[in-house]
């Protein structure tokens, strides 16, 4: 989490981190927009396939955004995901069926014995 103060649009107040209506003014203050920093990219590239749905935090919160840079970004992170999803089902899968594979052969050599 990134702990900036935020200053009022309306008047300039500087209003604590988190808040969402200027102390001063009591206008609503503008969320400030999540970073493009190509790391900051890597990391939610990293997360959204790596731990599939945590990206999507970020994802909605720059698919939100008016300008382009932040909904691409988005959509990659939303591609990461769903590609992640799918890897994980398949490796699971794997593990599953060589676990069923493995307790089989385990029942079977059992029932032999007897
Ligand atoms: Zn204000």
């Amino acid at each position: 989490m990134d702990v900036i103060l935020n200053s009022c649009p309306f008047c300039g107040t500087e209003a604590p981190p988190g808040a969402e209506f200027c102390p001063h003014c009591g206008k609503k203050l503008k969320t400030e927009k999540p970073s493009t920093s190509v790391s900051k990219q890597v990391l939610i590239y990293l997360v959204s396939f790596l731990l599939p749905p945590l990206g999507l935090v970020w994802t909605f919160k720059y698919l939100k955004q008016d300008d382009i840079k932040s909904k691409r970004i988005g959509w990659i992170s939303i591609i990461l995901t769903l590609a992640g999803i799918v890897i994980t089902i398949f490796v699971m899968n794997d593990i599953l069926s060589g676990l069923n594979n493995y307790l089989n052969s385990q029942l079977n050599s059992t029932i032999q014995l007897y």
